[in-house]
């Protein structure tokens, strides 16, 4: 079965701790392409920094550097808010025999209760959760008790199955945080190596968060 990966985010901006992190999680998945899916905003937290149309642009560059990554600005033409679960079944509306997993850092999993239609997610594709520098794994509460009751111990059923499963990877963790590199630029340090080259020359460029 081909198996597709969506990452989805704020990415303001995108840098090396997601593309590695996708990278990793498609080799583990065997996943035939791997979709960045930049969100206009994010309901549980604060208004991204630089405009869609610059993040988007970023996504564009980063992608470029693999060739099985892929930019997908859908959510961009919703109204707003924009909920996960909406653009995730559109894709499974598209994508009907392919198994869909959805990536997602251990912070955010670990509010998935947050999620708009959570429970419903997983009836739409598995979740790939990776392991994120100072945020574990949930030990109680919704996300644990999701991932006790759907979780996986091998990447086979990201293959053989549709929708429904949790897999935790086990990835290199890189301690690169979009808010930590807004920081880091505004101080006038140079974001070279925490963002691909074409991302850093947009940075400049357009003097994003400087
Ligand atoms: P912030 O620094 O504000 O938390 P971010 O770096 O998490 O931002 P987002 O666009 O919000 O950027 O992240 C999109 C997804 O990527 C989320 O699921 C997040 O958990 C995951 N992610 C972000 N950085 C990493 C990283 N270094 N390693 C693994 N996953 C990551």
């Amino acid at each position: 079965m081909e198996a597709i990966g969506l990452f989805g985010g704020t990415f303001d901006p995108i840098h090396c701790g997601h593309l590695r992190t996708a990278l990793e999680i498609s080799q583990i998945g065997s996943l035939s392409e791997v979709r960045f899916l930049p969100w206009p905003t994010h309901a549980l937290r604060e208004a991204p920094s630089v405009g869609g149309t610059l993040r988007l642009d970023m996504v564009r560059a980063a992608v470029s550097c693999h060739p099985t990554f892929k930019a997908d600005d859908r959510a961009f033409s919703r109204e707003l808010p924009v909920y996960t679960y909406d653009v995730l079944a559109e894709i499974r509306s598209e994508h009907p025999l392919a198994s869909l997993c959805f990536l997602s850092g251990t912070d955010s999993f670990a509010r998935i209760e947050k999620w708009h239609r959570w429970r419903e997610i997983l009836d739409l594709v598995h979740i790939v959760v990776a392991h994120r520098p100072g945020s574990d794994l949930p030990r109680s509460g919704a996300a644990y008790d999701l991932l006790q009751e759907r979780g996986v111990c091998t990447p086979d059923a990201l293959r053989t199955s549709r929708s429904g499963h949790i897999f935790v990877a086990s990835v290199t963790p890189l301690e690169i945080s979009a808010t930590a590199l807004r920081q880091t630029i505004k101080a006038g340090v140079d974001p070279r190596f925490l963002v691909p080259e074409p991302v850093r020359d947009i940075i400049i460029e357009k003097s994003c968060y400087g």
